[in-house]
């Protein structure tokens, strides 16, 4: 293990959904104070050198539970159907409520969280310390034909956004659960879809494409004038998962300067697609070298999916997240490879994105 923890700034966390359903009255004291079963909380973040990341504001379908896709994906192969789309003002409400989920922790934590609206405001975060939070929407549920709630969540701080989750949206269709399978399902972004990535550019958001099928996000290729960034996503040619990268894919990715931040689900990263805690460090480490070998080293992340996706037991949770940093150091990567990885790459992309 290194010396010293190398920050990690990190390309997705489900944490807000977990707050969402906490039964606690101030949710948000729960995560400052640590809670016995999570990945990702103060104390949790501190111990592993997790220095911020992207926080997820996701709606739960209220009818359908994430229980029926869980068993679906525990076969050996399985085709997961798309969730209907879901209804605006519910998801609003809860969008909502998990912005406002995120601005009362950077309240109550004094100085320890602080929601990064810049590349320069990461870098004060980072430098003293505290979390560096980006507010990203995964799936644009919560957004009105007329983009005016883009507007108002924009000015609350949203800096990320994803057209879509696996589900259909009016702004276009998202990639089934399905392995093994290519991407290529469904089709692509709606007429809506392709004002809101122009919507995006202008307001610089970022714009990912993590859930989006292949037909979405080659019209984002097309569209969009920043670079293509994928934040929890990845290598197709190891895990032939639908929701991980082809080649082509990564290829677009590297021309355009962007980025892709690996996701330690084990589903995404066992070439058998399976769930399964006992997944070896060394197959993450495989998405990796793939990835930096289509990309190059400026063009990878990490995209923990803490708090969404079972992670290998190496890793445990955000506490562990230096195990993995040391499993790439033994593959060989040196102390500037591993900063481009664990943090550099991000603030790069972002400033790119953002602009400043
Ligand atoms: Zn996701």
């Amino acid at each position: 293990m290194p010396a010293r923890p190398i920050p990690v700034f990190d390309g997705h966390n489900d944490a807000l959904l977990r707050l969402l359903r906490s039964s606690h009255p101030r949710p948000e004291e729960r995560f400052l104070a640590g809670e016995p079963l999570c990945h990702l909380d103060l104390p949790r973040a501190r111990a592993g050198g997790f220095a911020g990341g992207f926080f997820a504001i996701y709606v739960p379908d209220p009818k359908a539970g994430g229980a029926e896709i869980d068993a679906m994906m525990a076969r050996p192969r399985y085709d997961v159907p798309l969730p209907p789309m879901l209804e605006t003002g519910y998801a609003r409400d809860v969008s909502l409520a998990m912005m406002a989920i995120l601005l009362r922790l950077e309240r109550a934590s004094r100085g320890a969280v602080t929601i990064c609206r810049s590349a320069a405001d990461i870098e004060a975060a980072m430098a003293r310390g505290a979390i560096a939070a980006v507010a990203h929407m995964e799936g644009a549920e919560a957004i009105d034909p007329d983009l005016r709630t883009l507007e108002v969540f924009h000015a609350a701080g949203l800096r990320s956004l994803g057209p879509v989750w696996s589900r259909p949206t009016i702004f276009g269709n998202g990639v089934p659960f399905r392995y093994p399978s290519g991407p290529d399902i469904g089709e692509g972004l709606t007429e809506r879809g392709r004002a809101l990535i122009k919507a995006c550019n202008r307001l610089k958001i970022m714009v990912d494409l993590s859930h989006l099928n292949e037909r979405g996000f080659w019209d984002v290729a097309r569209i969009s004038d920043a670079p293509l960034v994928a934040t929890h996503s990845n290598a197709h040619a190891v895990c032939p998962h639908a929701r991980n990268l082809t080649d082509e894919q990564l290829g677009a990715i590297a021309e355009s300067g962007g980025m892709v931040g690996l996701n330690f689900a084990t589903s995404f990263i066992r070439p058998d697609g399976r769930r399964d805690p006992a997944t070896p460090l060394s197959m993450l480490v495989d998405h990796i070298d793939h990835l930096v070998e289509k990309i190059g080293i400026d063009g990878v992340g990490f995209g923990s999916d803490f708090d969404g996706a079972t992670v290998p037991d190496a890793i445990g949770d955000a506490g562990g997240l230096q195990s993995l940093v040391a499993a790439l150091a033994s593959r060989g990567y040196d102390g500037e490879a591993l900063e481009k990885i664990c943090w550099r790459n991000w603030l790069r992309v972002l400033r790119a994105t953002w602009g400043g």
